[in-house]
């Protein structure tokens, strides 16, 4: 049985590909089956993710698959949010986000420079499933003066997680998949397809 899913990210596609190896779905992404990108009009990530995972499931009649995901602080009241990928313009040049993000919090110690990094996966069965599988991770620390490292991407050189010394571009990548809000979420997402028999 294939399963859709809405994103043509194929470090995605690499992660959920392992996590339904067992269960006898064939993850696809969605262009490969001429879906285009749904519109992201919702104004949460668990909105936009429902809304991606329903585009993908009712163009092709297969069960979906969709995350979401991004970076809020809380001294900017949760910016850049869903804006995270374009905080900087459309060009989602992530140097360019992060020396935005930088100076915006210029001058702000550290004390209040908390953040976290959210992941929010979404499962749905077909395009009117009702109950959506909804698995959500959230990864809490704080926003760097200055970025350190130079591992994996966005904004991962400005996020120092909480309990550690080292930014997440410092990290290697077994350490940072443990710990992440998209680590957090697909663990959960496994736990819920076991309990729910769907593998
Ligand atoms: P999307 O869910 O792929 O659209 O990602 C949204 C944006 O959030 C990314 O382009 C990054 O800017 C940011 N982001 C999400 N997860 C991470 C992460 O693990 N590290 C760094 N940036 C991230």
């Amino acid at each position: 049985m294939k399963l859709v899913l809405a994103s043509s990210n194929p470090g995605k596609l690499r992660e959920f590909g392992a996590l339904f190896a067992d269960s006898g779905f064939d993850v696809v992404p969605q262009a490969s089956l001429g879906v285009d990108d749904a519109e992201e009009t919702g104004l949460s990530f668990v909105e936009n993710a429902l809304l991606k995972a329903r585009h993908a499931a009712r163009a092709t009649g297969l069960p979906a698959l969709a995350d979401d995901s991004g970076l809020c602080v809380d001294h900017l009241g949760g910016a850049p949010g869903l804006y995270s990928a374009r905080y900087s313009g459309d060009h989602g040049n992530a140097a360019a986000n992060n020396a935005k993000l930088l100076q915006a919090l210029e001058g702000v110690p550290e004390e209040r420079r908390s953040a976290f990094f959210i992941g929010v996966l979404v499962l749905l069965r077909h395009a009117e499933d009702p109950a959506p599988l909804i698995a959500e991770g959230r990864w809490y620390g704080r926003i760097l003066t200055e970025g350190r490292g130079t591992g994996g991407f966005g904004y991962n050189p400005v996020f120092l997680p909480d309990g550690y010394a080292q930014s997440v571009a410092e990290m290697d990548d077994a350490l940072k998949n443990r710990l992440s809000h998209r680590g957090q979420a697909l663990a959960l997402l496994h736990e819920r397809l076991r309990e729910l028999h769907w593998q």
